[in-house]
């Protein structure tokens, strides 16, 4: 794995402070019995988690957010391509967010039309899908890709691959109780990072070796006259 990009993590919304949730009332989702998802502290936990990871294995990358002020898109933006332009292009952008509109399972965006990001977004799908092979996975295969495709500000501004990613929805119940878990938590953050592994190491091909049915054959015969001279041998040793 190469690890000559910087990963630039982008927690989406805003966080904790002072005791107090600055995106309120919006990006958070209050249950009947009480049970509350904070969309941009969550957001904040799993690219807290995933910096942590990066940081073990040696990835560089930076907490473009790192406090918990909902700093403006366009701020965001600003930031990263200045880093872009630092490591000459060599950066990836990824946007950690969670899903509202009471669907669910993950999803993924990407800018419009066919371009690095579509592999990432690719990666962040199966990852996730090896991490909770029972939820949902929200694909759009329509352009040939599962990845959806929307303009968003941080997608479509930034100058590197950037994908936006959709870890379940916190208004569903079953979604927003895996999302605060800590199993959940962790395999969130553990499908991330395998999607900046896989980013990093580029999609191996492995070969599809075809075999022929002649070599079946002739390889059939030849173990079948090597235990027949076998036999044979063992049966001369007898006498
Ligand atoms: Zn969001």
């Amino acid at each position: 794995m190469k690890k000559n990009k910087l990963i630039i993590l982008d927690n989406g919304h805003g966080g904790y402070k002072d005791g107090v949730y600055v995106t309120a009332p919006s990006k958070m989702h209050v249950f009947e019995d009480g049970f509350t998802v904070h969309e941009g502290y969550f957001n904040r936990e799993v690219v807290k988690k995933i910096a942590f990871k990066l940081a073990s294995l040696g990835i560089p990358f930076i907490n473009l957010v790192p406090g918990p002020e909902d700093m403006p898109l366009k701020d965001r933006v600003v930031k990263a391509n200045e880093l872009t332009d630092q490591w000459k292009g060599e950066a990836i952008y990824i946007s950690v967010h969670s899903n509202g509109g009471k669907g669910t399972g993950f999803e993924v965006y990407t800018s419009k039309g066919q371009t690095k990001s579509d592999e990432i977004a690719e990666f962040y799908l199966e990852a996730m899908a090896e991490e909770f092979p029972d939820k949902a996975e929200r694909r759009d295969d329509s352009d040939g890709d599962g990845d959806k495709e929307a303009n968003f500000y941080v997608l479509k501004n930034t100058k590197c691959p950037a994908v936006l990613t959709e870890s379940f929805f916190m208004d569903r119940r079953e979604d927003a109780e895996l999302m605060m878990s800590y199993e959940g938590m962790r395999k969130i953050v553990n499908a991330h990072v395998k999607m900046i592994e896989r980013a990093l190491s580029g999609r191996k091909e492995i070969p599809v070796i075809i075999p022929n049915p002649d070599d079946i054959r002739k390889e059939k015969n030849r173990k079948r006259r090597e235990a027949e001279a076998k036999k044979k041998s063992l049966s001369s040793g007898k006498k």
